[in-house]
């Protein structure tokens, strides 16, 4: 009996196309992150299909613009906005599955929205369409020095 192959597949992926970008999902309501958190530089924006999986068995694509940046195939979601627009779909889908936890699993080539939206594409051609996310990343706002709440230890000098 041969040996079995260890191969590390790190997760499985649901998408049957490639995976793009990095994907942050900002809960930081006061941080808009207009500069990469990597590279540093200035963020553009990204019209995309988003795909979200709520469960226990719910797809939703959500068209959103997300910040992007394409030194480092990063994509950033601002958390309330998707949650605002997720409750209003599943409002309408699926009012039991309101609250349920959710994942952002990807997103969808360009022109599937329209597919989507005209009722073309079955929820099981969706990953026929669907790029899941390479990684999840996270980051901390950045804080700049004169946050500092400790009171100063002298009084600058005029
Ligand atoms: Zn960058």
């Amino acid at each position: 009996m041969p040996a079995k192959k260890q191969k590390n597949t790190q997760r499985i992926t649901l998408g049957k196309l490639p995976p793009i970008y990095k994907f942050f999902l900002n809960p930081y309501q006061d941080v808009r992150f207009s500069r990469c958190p990597i590279c540093d530089a200035k963020m553009r924006s990204r019209k995309l299909p988003f795909v979200v999986h709520v469960d226990p068995h719910l797809l939703s694509v959500l068209n959103m613009t997300a910040r992007y940046c394409p030194n480092d195939e990063l994509l950033i979601l601002h958390k309330d906005k998707l949650e605002n627009l997720l409750a209003f779909t599943a409002a309408q889908s699926a009012p039991e599955m309101l609250g349920n936890s959710y994942l952002v699993v990807g997103t969808l080539e360009h022109n599937a929205y329209a597919q989507v939206a005209s009722g073309a594409l079955t929820m099981g051609g969706i990953f026929g369409v669907l790029h899941d996310f390479q990684e999840y990343l996270q980051f901390e706002p950045v804080h700049y020095g004169w946050v500092n709440t400790d009171p100063p230890e002298e009084k600058p000098a005029e």
